[in-house]
């Protein structure tokens, strides 16, 4: 396939923030852009060229987004692969619908993760009766998860027993499951890779995550956030389980970091990440861009991090940290901070545990960047 250079429509599969801040990256560059999405005001939707309002598996809809895309991406992991099979009949799409699929299951992506090498936390699939028989105590405590469809800490459930276990499964409908031990954890990290159609593969630098309830919290990027050598650990086993599955596209890998120095994988996104943000004001390459690269087939250069940087997700809780009624944070105030850079997504309504936005802290250095950061946490309560 030749390079689509802009001018070319670029589609996206899933209108959700990520979509829109492709969308941003796509048309900053030229490019026009289609995305397919059922809610009429997603928030990529809003900003596209070109909104198709359907189902990811509507057959007309994947119809119009081939027919306006000259090559298709994905923001949302639970697109359906068929989806993106469909319209690879079509069009160039990346990542392609095998990897996306891998991603999609907890013990597809930890079968991978092994094949390439990659330690994951000790775990056991629970798809029947009989596999929950089988469970080992050393497995316990462990967090169940679905091995489909989770996001931000949904569809998990901490066990400590095997009374428990069999109450959670249920709980969770009897879904095929992933039981994980709980590890303990000195910290979590991620990797974002943008891999190219010829193997080239770049990388951003370690990114350190906090999470409150299973949600991003805060990411920071900065020297040293992250030991050196298992930042360089890290790295390469991203790399190699980008080549392992043939990559096209932009993916991030998540790992924990535990007490005794090792490091194990925890899950893979086949898209941008929240812990990549960062990555649009802090470095000279955003994982936005590199997504649109390679979609476009254009050269990959690696990116450079110019400053410091944290991240802080801006949660709907947000709204209500004076009380029952919605009020919208002083973002003026926030704005007063040097280096703040604000990121709203245009959802209508603010709920407890909804992704409404993100803020960047960028400073000349970590000290400074730190003291904003704080600030900003005070100002927003
Ligand atoms: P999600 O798909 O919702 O992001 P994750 O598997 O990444 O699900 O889990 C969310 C968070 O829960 C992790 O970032 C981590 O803080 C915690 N967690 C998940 N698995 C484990 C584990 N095996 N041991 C300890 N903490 C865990
Ligand atoms: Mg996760």
């Amino acid at each position: 396939m030749t390079v689509l250079l802009p001018g070319a429509t670029l589609g996206v599969m899933g209108g959700g923030q990520l979509g829109r801040m492709f969308v941003h990256a796509a048309q900053r560059m030229g490019y026009f852009t289609a995305v397919l999405d059922p809610d009429a005001s997603s928030p990529a939707g809003r900003v596209s060229h070109h909104h198709v309002q359907a189902d990811y598996l509507d057959e007309a809809g994947l119809a119009k987004l081939a027919s306006q895309a000259d090559a298709i991406t994905t923001e949302f992991e639970n697109v359906p692969a068929q989806a993106l099979a469909r319209l690879a009949a079509q069009r160039f799409v990346a990542p392609a619908a095998a990897a996306v699929a891998i991603a999609q299951d907890r013990a597809l992506e930890k079968e991978h993760f092994t094949r390439c090498g990659v330690p994951c936390a000790p775990n056991a699939v629970v798809n029947d009766e009989q596999d929950l028989a089988r469970i080992g105590d050393d497995l316990l405590p462990g967090i169940l998860k679905t091995a489909r469809l989770g996001y931000d800490g949904k569809g998990q459930v901490r066990v400590r027993t095997r009374e428990e276990l069999r109450a959670a499964w249920d709980g969770l409908k009897r879904a095929p499951c992933v039981l994980e031990k709980m590890l303990p954890l000195a910290f979590e990290c991620s990797v974002v890779v943008a891999r190219g159609r010829d193997g080239a593969i770049v990388h951003l630098p370690v990114q350190h995550n906090l999470h409150r309830d299973g949600i991003l919290a805060v990411t920071e990027v900065y020297a040293g956030n992250v030991a050196p050598d298992q930042a360089q650990r890290a790295i390469e086993a991203t790399k190699a389980i980008a080549a392992g599955l043939q990559y096209v596209g932009v993916l991030c890998v998540e790992f924990f970091g535990l007490e005794d120095g090792s490091l194990v994988v925890n899950e893979m996104a086949p898209r941008p990440h929240n812990s990549g943000h960062w990555s649009i004001e802090g470095a000279d390459v955003s994982q936005f861009e590199l997504q649109v690269r390679t979609l476009a087939g254009l050269p990959l250069t690696q990116p450079r991090q110019h400053s410091p940087s944290i991240m802080l997700n801006l949660l709907g809780d947000l709204w209500f940290a004076r009380g029952a009624e919605a009020v919208t944070p002083d973002w003026a105030a926030v704005l007063a901070l040097p280096g703040t850079h604000l990121h709203l997504y245009g959802k209508t309504e603010a709920r407890k545990g909804r992704k409404m936005g993100h803020l960047t802290l960028t400073g000349p250095s970590v000290e400074a960047v730190r003291a904003a950061a704080r600030q900003a946490c005070a100002l927003l309560g």
